[in-house]
């Protein structure tokens, strides 16, 4: 585990890079909690130009799931997905 920064929402946080059939990367967040991202969208989120407008409201849908006791695997196919289908309080 590094500490860096949550390529979501830039808070401090400890990544790690981890492989299980595939390259993604896990992530224990201060904010969003703990969640797998893959490659290719963690360097996308990484980019602080891209997906401003979901950063915040994408960190809080981990959360709710990390808190609900389940961890996300975050991939440029399904945040959407997760955003639309998350309610949130
Ligand atoms: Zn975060």
């Amino acid at each position: 585990m590094s500490k860096t920064k949550c390529p979501i929402c830039n808070s401090k946080a400890d990544i790690g890079y981890y492989i299980e059939g595939r390259d993604r990367h896990f992530c224990r967040c201060n904010s969003c909690g703990e969640y797998y991202i893959t490659e290719p969208t963690y360097k996308d989120f990484t980019k602080p130009e891209k997906h401003k407008d979901v950063r915040y409201i994408l960190s809080r849908c981990i959360r709710k799931a990390f808190n609900e006791g389940k961890t996300l695997e975050i991939s440029l196919a399904n945040y959407q997905k997760i955003i639309n289908s998350t309610v949130l309080p």
